[in-house]
């Protein structure tokens, strides 16, 4: 099918917008060279990018008509990447002014120095973390978490939607990383910054927001569906968004169905059985670490803060086993409720409780699929991160999560032979990263990366007005 429609560029920067668009078509080949991926830019309506997860989904026809035009013999099941009309609208404008906060935070300050962007020799806002002996583990830990989810994701962009054999054509020796954050540059990847997350992190932040602004880190459904809504329409200004990129379908279904921001639950549930209860997509997990990060003291609040986030969007309990198991597992690193030597005896404890928490709701299929996924005999090649299906379905990025857990190499190279075999890298990153991080510490992670993010000091800011409001400062 030669539909043309017009792709949008847009990066996210300090200081300048930049946007062209031109027009591909939509078989896939618009998303980089010897790319046989199922991502597409499929309609006028700015779609960019889709993943698939399982076979026999019911939502193909209702995605299909709203943002795929794939051939309808193929299965759609899975999550697939929507840019926001309103986004992409708002990209062609770039003389758009940012809003407020972004105006003045986008500046730098009278002194000369950025309150979003590292200056070279500038020493990182969290030093001084280093200093409180009592709490520099718990630190380590958490801090971990946070970028492990943030590196991995921003690494993972590097081949985000590629195939293995097209990493293969531009990383032909597997002995060298992919450089980090001057990797080979996709169609995809060039929409944002070098070394910039993406959407998996930015809805991280969003959980985190909603967690610590709110009564006593009560979940709310509909303080998170109104701040997932306005990030949609807006990202995050002050880093120079005009919009939410990367945005799945699922998400984006949900948040765009009638009287969402009412009952967000409620239209999140509805678009689940419209689409026969099929899909299950990782939207939900890619972001869900947060929820361990604010409340790893209370456990039961863990679970019922995870459960309700990921309803929130995702309705499938596959979706909330993945979500469940990776939020209990950092829940127990973060806690030092392991042994570094037994991470498996972590591993089986918390699949259980897991597989315990959902009961009956999760078939035994899909129990027979979370246990396979998370097997210590799981391989990266078994977990067939490419399939052009199944890219996006929420146990293969449980599966890179695992993985991630029972690394005891490097970051750099645990990522590294993961994003190699490409489909959603990010998220698989993403989720691989916060559960290395969280075991292994912030201290573990290559600090050349880490500070190739261009807006770590803005994280950094953020992460530390947080733990301020978790009494850790
Ligand atoms: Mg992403």
């Amino acid at each position: 099918m030669q539909t043309f429609f017009l792709y949008q560029y847009c990066f996210r920067v300090q200081y300048t917008t930049i946007s062209c668009s031109f027009y591909s078509e939509s078989d896939g080949s618009n998303v980089s060279k010897n790319n046989d991926d199922t991502r597409t830019d499929k309609t006028h309506e700015s779609v960019t990018d889709s993943k698939l997860a399982e076979p026999n989904d019911a939502n193909t026809s209702t995605i299909n008509s709203q943002v795929d035009t794939r051939d309808d013999s193929t299965p759609s099941h899975e999550q697939e990447r929507v840019e926001d009309d309103n986004a992409t609208s708002k990209h062609n404008n770039a003389k758009k002014e940012v809003k407020k906060g972004g105006a003045s935070a986008s500046k730098h300050h009278e002194s000369g120095v950025s309150p979003i962007v590292y200056s070279e020799d500038e020493p990182d806002l969290l030093e001084f973390l280093w200093e409180e002996t009592a709490k520099k583990k718990l630190f380590n830990r958490l801090l971990g978490c946070t970028y492990g989810q943030a590196l991995g994701d921003a690494y993972g962009l590097s081949t985000e939607f590629e195939t293995r054999q097209s990493v293969d054509y531009n990383y032909p020796d597997r002995s060298k990383l992919i450089p980090f954050p001057k990797y080979v540059l996709t169609r995809h990847s060039q929409r944002w910054r070098r070394g910039d997350w993406t959407d998996d992190t930015d809805q991280w932040i969003l959980i985190l927001e909603t967690l610590t602004e709110t009564n006593n880190g009560e979940p709310d459904e509909v303080v998170f569906a109104k701040k997932l809504e306005n990030w949609i329409r807006n990202g995050y200004p002050m880093l120079g968004d005009h919009g939410g990129m990367g945005l799945g379908a699922n998400v984006s279904q949900v948040v765009h169905s009638g009287g969402y921001l009412l009952d967000p639950l409620r239209a999140s549930e509805t678009v689940w059985e419209r689409g026969n209860r099929q899909a299950a997509p990782n939207g939900a997990v890619m972001r869900c670490s947060a929820s361990a990060f604010v409340h790893y003291r209370d456990r039961a609040k863990v679970i019922s803060t995870t459960m309700l986030l990921c309803k929130t969007t995702h309705f499938d309990p596959r979706c909330i086993a993945s979500c469940l198991a990776v939020c209990l597992a950092i829940t127990d690193l973060l806690n030092e409720n392991f042994d570094q030597n037994d991470i498996e005896s972590l591993i089986n404890r918390v699949l259980k409780e897991t597989i315990d928490i959902l009961g009956a709701s999760l078939s035994q299929e899909h129990r027979d699929l979370f246990l396979w996924h998370t097997d210590k005999e799981r391989t990266l090649e078994d977990l067939d991160l490419d399939e052009p299906r199944s890219i996006g379905y929420t146990y293969k990025c449980l599966g890179s999560g695992f993985y991630g857990l029972r690394s005891t190499r490097s970051f750099e190279d645990t990522l590294h032979d993961l994003i190699r075999y490409g489909g959603d890298a990010d998220t698989n990153g993403a989720v691989c990263g916060t559960m290395y991080g969280a075991r292994h510490g912030y201290k573990a992670l290559p600090y050349p990366w880490l500070r190739a993010m261009p807006f770590k000091k803005w994280f950094d800011t953020k992460l530390l007005q947080c733990l301020e409001q978790m009494q850790l400062i």
